[in-house]
């Protein structure tokens, strides 16, 4: 399969690691978008939170136990951090395997003002 981040979870792309175990990796994003900035993903291939089904649930749990984890192997844990998932066209998604963005280190500022 043609996909960016599977071929990360198999290593055929090179990725600065956080975490890795049997259902998730977390590795730094190239492009920060902040001064934190790592990317949540299940190995298994699901291409967006669109295709997420309730056999996917004990994974998604596993998602966010290691988003906690990376958090506080980052340092982020105690200040905070936001955690993204984006979806389809107008939620800018461009790789279409299920991530999710942890940020931090900063101030993020609100959502809505
Ligand atoms: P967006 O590009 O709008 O953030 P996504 O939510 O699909 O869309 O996020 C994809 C993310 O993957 C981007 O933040 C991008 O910088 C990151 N990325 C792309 N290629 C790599 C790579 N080889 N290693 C690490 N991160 C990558």
């Amino acid at each position: 399969m043609d996909c960016l981040f599977c071929k990360i979870v198999e290593g055929s792309i090179p990725s600065n690691k956080v975490l890795e175990n049997d259902h998730v990796v977390v590795f730094h994003d190239i492009q920060p978008a902040a001064p934190t900035h790592v990317l949540v993903i299940p190995k298994k291939h699901i291409a967006s939170m669109n295709e997420v089904t309730a056999e996917d649930l004990p994974l998604i749990g596993q998602v966010h136990l290691a988003a906690q984890e990376a958090a506080k192997r980052l340092g982020i844990d105690e200040s905070g951090y936001r955690l993204i998932n984006n979806c389809g066209q107008d939620g800018e998604q461009t790789v279409h395997h299920l991530h999710y963005h942890l940020l931090g280190g900063t101030r993020l500022g609100a959502l809505t003002s």
